[in-house]
């Protein structure tokens, strides 16, 4: 990674020249959106991801810009059933290739397979990672199968209450014997 590039004020056709991708790790703290919908479960964690942009040719045009954005990780979110902590994988693979006005983009987006983005002289990266991150989460997260079953706490609770309740009879009878 060239340490010239940052992520939130890139400029896309220098990366395209240089042709590298920009492997990034960044701290779920920064994508401040994404970290809300974590409630601050595991504030140290950080988002791998890896771009990389490249020209390519148009006969009689410009050369366009493509770029190609991959990320994957796992945020803790709340599960809808128990309440507990699901760790949700999220993963983003995506195609863009940069148009020049927002007008181009509102056209063509139809018959673009990839997705259309708007050429800045400063992108912010980071702001469409955490677009594409969002995007990706459940719409409710759950376990697949919860850890504990709300019905079986229900259940040892109970038996906890009957005991207390109760004196045990074995603890009873050593007493007796004791005395
Ligand atoms: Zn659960």
């Amino acid at each position: 990674m060239s340490s010239s590039f940052q992520a939130n004020r890139l400029n896309m056709q220098a990366l395209a020249q240089d042709g590298v991708p920009l492997v990034a790790s960044t701290l779920l703290q920064k994508l401040k959106r994404l970290a809300q919908e974590t409630q601050g479960l595991q504030p140290d964690l950080s988002v791998q991801w890896e771009a990389r942009a490249e020209f390519r040719s148009l006969p009689g045009a410009d050369d366009e810009v493509w770029l190609h954005l991959q990320a994957k990780t796992s945020v803790p979110l709340t599960c809808q059933r128990c309440m507990g902590i699901v760790l949700a994988p999220l993963e983003v693979n995506q195609w863009y290739r940069f148009v020049a006005t927002e007008d181009i983009a509102m056209a063509e987006d139809d018959q673009s397979e990839e997705d259309l983005l708007v050429m800045e002289p400063q992108f912010d990266l980071l702001a469409l990672l955490e677009d594409e991150l969002l995007m990706a989460l459940p719409l409710v997260p759950m376990h697949d199968s919860c850890p504990v079953a709300p019905m079986l706490r229900v259940g040892e609770a109970d038996v906890v209450g009957a005991s207390d309740a109760k004196p045990n009879p074995f603890a009873a009878l050593a007493q007796l014997k004791r005395k």
